[in-house]
């Protein structure tokens, strides 16, 4: 009798302060996006921010290029009674230095003009990338948005014209001008917005959980923001709008405004099969 009494304050104790494993699926490495699993009953706080998971669970973490070695995953249990704090490393990517000549030297060295109009739209940008849906669009998976030679990696360091640059934010997909760009997955259209100055005619669509990927260069664009597509929906055709010094896509992916591989989310199907717990 009294052992039973034991057992159920122990069992009532580690009930109360128990955090269960967490879950990363993916490789922890500088530009790349994870998928991590917690109970769903529990809430994730990463670097300090609490961010949004699904009903089962499933939560996004993503690494930009620069991104600093040693990462912090705190996880709560939904009445607050337990906590635990976790510490991983991300491993560095060694990126390339890409040489590109040719660019209009307006686009590499802008005028006081040119530069107070770049501020107004990377406002605007920013500003469709600080949405946060909640709807897991990203659980269809993705697709590349264009078939083609890829004409330029994410992360590369940029030398335009002999100048460097900042280092390239997304994947250069190059193919015909009109080819059609498809979306990658299924989400919303936040921002479709005509001759930014260096990304050209830009579609942004959201996949929830603040992933969002980004659409430049084009030629047409087909959607416009408030639009509802499904993975493979012709959204717009390739182009050379903006800072392009011939006809490609280029790719962007951003989770909670960090930018990162979209190489990554390609791999994501396979991520499942590549878990480790913490
Ligand atoms: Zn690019």
């Amino acid at each position: 009798m009294k052992n039973k009494y034991l057992f159920l304050i122990i069992s009532f104790i580690s009930c109360v302060t128990s955090v269960k494993a967490v879950e990363l699926c993916g490789v922890a490495k500088q530009g790349e996006i994870l998928i991590g699993k917690i109970d769903p009953n529990q809430k994730a706080i990463f670097n300090n921010k609490e961010i949004i998971s699904s009903n089962d669970g499933l939560f996004l973490l993503a690494f930009g290029r620069d991104e600093i070695n040693s990462q912090n995953l705190q996880v709560v249990s939904g009445n607050l009674s337990g906590e635990e704090t976790y510490k991983f490393a991300v491993a560095l990517t060694e990126w390339d230095i890409q040489n590109i000549k040719g660019v209009p030297p307006r686009k590499v060295t802008p005028s006081d003009s040119d530069l107070a109009a770049i501020e107004k739209e990377r406002k605007i940008v920013r500003a469709s990338l600080k949405e946060i849906k909640n709807n897991p669009y990203w659980k269809s998976g993705f697709i590349r948005p264009v078939d083609g030679r890829i004409s330029g990696q994410f992360g590369g360091q940029r030398i335009m014209n002999g100048v460097p640059k900042n280092p390239h934010q997304g994947m250069d997909i190059a193919a015909k001008e009109g080819t059609p760009v498809k979306a990658a997955s299924d989400g919303e259209v936040v921002l479709a917005y005509p001759d930014l100055f260096y990304s050209g005619n830009t579609i942004v669509v959201d996949h929830g959980h603040g992933l969002q990927t980004i659409y430049a260069h084009l030629k047409d664009m087909n959607v416009k923001r408030g639009d509802t597509v499904k993975q493979g929906d012709v959204i717009g055709t390739v182009g050379k709008t903006g800072r392009a010094t011939g006809p490609h896509l280029h790719w962007g992916a951003s989770l909670r405004n960090v930018r990162f591989n979209p190489q990554s989310l390609l791999d994501m199907n396979n991520k499942q099969q590549n878990c480790f717990t913490l």
